[in-house]
């Protein structure tokens, strides 16, 4: 039996203080202790129940963080008030000056422009590979070599990534492998296949409601005490807290999580289907004829499918615009970054999500003009949805 995140989620009873079967809503920033002694335990890393201040730890916030660790089956969790933070303040917990990161060329924007920009600035050394190569990978690793760093599926070309493999190339040069396994939650559980942190945005599937951006960091009890030290910290330093209402928002949508990602596979694995019957270049890991098809079986916890994202090729730019217009228009869903929704979204990646990466690059990693990224939304007649594509093209 492969683990079953859902049931892990579902397992935990969390309630309020007085039996509301949510937990309540932290509404402060600040908690005040009945002695001085306990203040200072609390300081020096001992919490036992107690909190100290919001920015450190809040009541919402360790519900939330505690569900996404059992999902994940990690020790412990720490969320953060963007997926970009969770991923930045993770990377920057690791990694000091004069060390290396190994990551794959194709990652989320945001995440190619940290690495590729900024990091340097503080000379953290990254190296930029095809991850799906695993001799690149294995050639790219150096002794100052701190983290692998890849995402589950990429962005946006949805390559899988072999986590267990990786993993043991990582931990063979003494480094770490961290996911971002933002795109499939659920269907991979990372940690379980031996990443050593998952990170997420949570702005997508895991929230799924587009009404606010969060992250999630979740790994051992070390790591997180290390992150949410207040001597050295990067995460209770940087502070990129989340707000606790938003975090209990959160949470109770991570309780339908497991719902939303059969039926945003459900209906993506429909329109790749059909549109691979259509003649369309279609790309789709639940695709038999998808080159990571293999992979993503092997690797999946198999009842949530293949995920909700989807990408097709329409060549030119100037094509993919004049059909996203018309798809918006004839109601498939919104023209509109991210993904996750309840809602289809659709972008052209190379001018929206990833167009950070610069056009070389991104001709080199196999990314046309044309291509566009969709995630299918949880519509309830997926064959109208289809005719209603179709006739846009
Ligand atoms: C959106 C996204 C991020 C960044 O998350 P934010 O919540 O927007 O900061 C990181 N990784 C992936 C794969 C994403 O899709």
């Amino acid at each position: 039996m492969k683990f079953n995140p859902a049931q892990a989620i579902q397992n935990l009873k969390q309630f309020g203080e007085f039996g509301g079967v949510n937990p309540s809503v932290t509404d402060s920033s600040t908690y005040t202790f009945l002695q001085g002694e306990t203040m200072e335990d609390t300081f020096h890393g001992q919490m036992e129940g107690c909190f100290l201040y919001s920015r450190h730890w809040n009541p919402s916030n360790k519900y939330l963080a505690d569900a996404l660790a059992a999902m994940e089956n990690t020790e412990s969790a720490w969320v953060t008030g963007s997926g970009m933070a969770a991923i930045t303040c993770s990377l920057l917990q690791l990694c000091n000056s004069g060390d290396h990161i190994v990551t794959s060329v194709t990652t989320y924007g945001g995440t190619y422009a940290f690495l590729k920009n900024w990091l340097p600035k503080f000379n953290i050394e990254v190296s930029f590979v095809d991850i799906t190569n695993l001799e690149q990978v294995k050639k790219a690793m150096q002794p100052n070599t701190k983290v692998i760093y890849t995402e589950s599926v990429t962005n946006p070309l949805l390559q899988v990534s072999n986590i267990p493999e990786l993993a043991k190339i990582a931990h063979q040069a003494n480094a770490k492998l961290m996911v971002d396994n933002t795109f499939t939650p659920m269907i991979i559980s990372p940690a379980m296949l031996g990443a050593d942190f998952v990170v997420y945005s949570m702005t997508k599937f895991i929230n799924g409601k587009n009404d606010c951006v969060a992250g999630a960091i979740c790994g051992s009890n070390e790591f997180v005490g290390q992150l949410s030290d207040v001597n050295d910290g990067t995460a209770m330093l940087l502070g990129p807290v989340l707000d606790s209402l938003r975090s209990s928002n959160i949470l109770k949508n991570l309780n339908t999580l497991h719902i939303r990602m059969k039926q945003h596979s459900k209906n993506a694995q429909f329109l790749a289907g059909n549109f691979e019957k259509s003649g369309l270049k279609v790309n789709y890991p639940g695709l038999k004829n998808n080159t990571q098809h293999e992979l993503h079986k092997e690797l999946m916890n198999k009842e949530f499918g293949f995920g909700g994202i989807l990408a097709l090729d329409f060549t030119t730019l100037k094509n993919a615009n004049r059909i996203m217009q018309k798809m918006q228009d004839a109601g498939v869903g919104y023209l509109a970054v991210s993904l996750g929704y309840f809602k289809t979204l659709f972008s052209c990646s190379g001018h929206s999500t990833s167009s950070e990466i610069p056009v070389e690059v991104q001709k080199k990693m196999g990314l046309s003009e044309g291509l566009v990224r969709f995630s299918v939304g949880l519509d309830n007649n997926i064959e109208d949805t289809f005719q209603k594509i179709m006739n846009c093209i």
